[in-house]
């Protein structure tokens, strides 16, 4: 019986972005902040994978997986900056990218590690799975709009049974938690998997800026014939960013939608359902992401 199980970490350190070739005025153009030297609380979630052994664990977390990661990990970056801490992290910038990506190969020949995600902060996480500089980036951010769910060709009191209070003719409203993961190759240099600025721009000048303050049956002309259901507006926003993530260099992988605590759904990029061969395996993708830590709507560890 193979498993997996996740451990959560944390370390504090400072880092900057300034690449060599630019002027101190040029980094700080590019990577904002940054290029300065910030510091953060960074959060790890390290999956470890195997079977089950005779004492019902995959690994024993009180005494290989937490000192494995206070000696290889806590220990060497709890407190330093990253750029000088390791020569990873002077070769190449230390995003979050990189960083788990770094993680994961100090950690291999000491646990059978699966997957490492860094979070540097709510809005942002990494993820590596050990498939060469392939990682994937997630940028969360939210928006509030309004909507009615009901098919015109329905009367109220079908529309009613079908769709209940969401049917209700004058609409009402939610505070969207939008999750955006995108795929690529790590650059060597910036440690970047797609311009992170770029990324940024493109979530909120391409869907914040139009779904943000609307009442999506009527400002949205895509929902005049679409039923603005969670489900049918992440693909609306999958459909929106392909393309443009695309023309960046990364891929979209998935669309994290949360339109409540309790109400979420999840879709993939086109390309990651292509690479699929059917919906037993896109089940597994699902359950996989159920699996994962920390999900959108939940707080991050730092304002715990
Ligand atoms: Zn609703």
């Amino acid at each position: 019986m193979v498993c997996s199980i996740t451990r959560r970490a944390s370390f504090s350190a400072s880092y900057y972005y300034r690449l060599p070739e630019l002027s101190q005025e040029e980094n700080e153009a590019r990577f904002g902040i940054q290029a300065r030297s910030p510091g953060a609380t960074f959060w790890l979630w390290v999956k470890i994978i195997g079977p089950v052994d005779e004492y019902g664990m995959v690994a024993n977390l009180s005494t290989q997986v937490k000192r494995s990661l206070r000696r290889y990990i806590l220990k060497p970056l709890d407190g330093r900056n990253l750029n000088e801490a390791w020569v990873e992290f002077a070769e190449t910038l230390p995003t979050p990218e990189w960083i788990s990506h770094t993680l994961w190969h100090r950690l291999k020949p000491h646990l059978n590690v699966a997957s490492i995600v860094v979070s540097p902060h709510e809005e942002v996480r990494a993820e590596y799975l050990g498939n060469g500089m392939e990682a994937r980036l997630t940028i969360r951010t939210h928006f509030s709009a309004a909507h009615r769910l009901s098919l015109p060709q329905l009367t109220l009191t079908q529309n009613s049974e079908i769709y209940g209070k969401c049917s209700r003719p004058s609409g009402h409203g939610h505070n969207y938690n939008l999750a955006i993961t995108v795929q690529g190759e790590i650059d060597p240099k910036s440690g970047m998997v797609v311009d992170f600025k770029a990324l940024s721009d493109l979530i909120e000048n391409g869907i914040i800026e139009e779904l943000d303050h609307r009442f999506l049956n009527t400002d949205i002309p895509y929902f005049d014939k679409v039923v603005p259901t969670a489900e049918n507006i992440a693909i609306y926003i999958r459909d929106s960013l392909e393309i443009p993530i695309k023309k960046l260099g990364a891929s979209l992988y998935k669309v994290e939608l949360h339109e409540t605590d309790n109400n979420s759904c999840e879709v993939y990029g086109n390309s990651v359902i292509d690479s699929q061969t059917g919906l037993q395996n896109l089940g597994q993708l699902t359950q996989g992401s159920m699996s994962t830590p920390a999900p959108v709507s939940n707080s991050h560890p730092a304002s715990v």
